[in-house]
């Protein structure tokens, strides 16, 4: 089973985008456990404030160092601090995310997501306790929620058993490298489109000629990047 557990100011965001669906099944067949902790319960603040002004000025607040590590502390003391080990910190400056992280990811037995807020967390926090610095794209977002909910989803779906035989996630894009071909379901018809004859042929290997050729095709246009990539691994 992988436990993710989520450092945050919006538990309640994190716990319904994540609660529901593929994974909300998967939280109910034991595949996987999410919580959310409030890092706004682990403030020493009599008044429950959780962020500052930065040092030496510059616009809006920074979530403070002691609320953020207490709430990390209260993780280590119910699990221990071997499975309380890999902390990512969700952040514009980190490691672009990807699907070949999210299945190394998802061989661990925890993660602990840390979501900043405003204007970041102050950094000697971030150094005492963060193992990987993840972005999900060169774009700035209001808080690390979203892209900690994003990550979750992309990691869980590859734990064993949370996808369903009909789900399976093996032909999907860059799993081999490249995107997926093109799917039609009924009707055979639609606006005068019609579905690719091969489909209709009942012939597997021509089938899967046919959907090889197409995501070929498909990377190489929209993504020649990735297209070059899939190449230079073939020779
Ligand atoms: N001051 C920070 C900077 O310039 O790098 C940006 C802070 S951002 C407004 C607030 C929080 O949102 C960050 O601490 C981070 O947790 C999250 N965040 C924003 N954009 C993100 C992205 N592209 N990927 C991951 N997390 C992001």
């Amino acid at each position: 089973m992988l436990h993710f557990h989520i450092l945050t100011l919006f538990p309640e965001m994190v716990m319904q985008g994540l609660n529901t669906s593929i994974l909300g099944r998967a939280v109910k067949n034991g595949h996987i456990f999410i919580e959310a902790v409030n890092i706004r319960d682990y403030t020493l603040d009599k008044h429950g404030k959780v962020d500052d002004y930065p040092y030496g000025g510059g616009a809006g607040m920074l979530m403070q160092a002691q609320p953020v590590f207490d709430a990390y502390q209260s993780i280590v003391d119910r699990v221990g601090r071997e499975r309380a080990s890999r902390v990512i910190y969700l952040t514009p400056q980190g490691k672009t995310f990807c699907q070949e992280m999210a299945q190394e990811m998802a061989g661990e037995s925890d993660l602990i997501f840390l979501c900043g807020h405003y204007e970041g967390i102050d950094e000697r926090v971030l150094e005492e306790i963060v193992t990987d610095e993840v972005s999900i794209g060169d774009y700035v977002l209001t808080g690390g929620e979203l892209p900690a909910m994003v990550m979750a989803d992309a990691i869980a779906r590859l734990v064993p058993g949370v996808l369903h035989n009909g789900e399976s996630s093996q032909t999907e894009s860059f799993e081999d490298g490249l995107l997926e071909y093109p799917q039609y379901s009924r009707p055979e018809i639609w606006h005068e489109k019609r579905v690719p004859e091969i489909l209709l042929s009942g012939d597997h290997a021509k089938v899967d000629a046919w959907r090889r050729e197409q995501a070929l095709l498909r990377t190489k246009e929209r993504r020649p990047d990735l297209y070059e990539k899939y190449r230079e691994r073939q020779f």
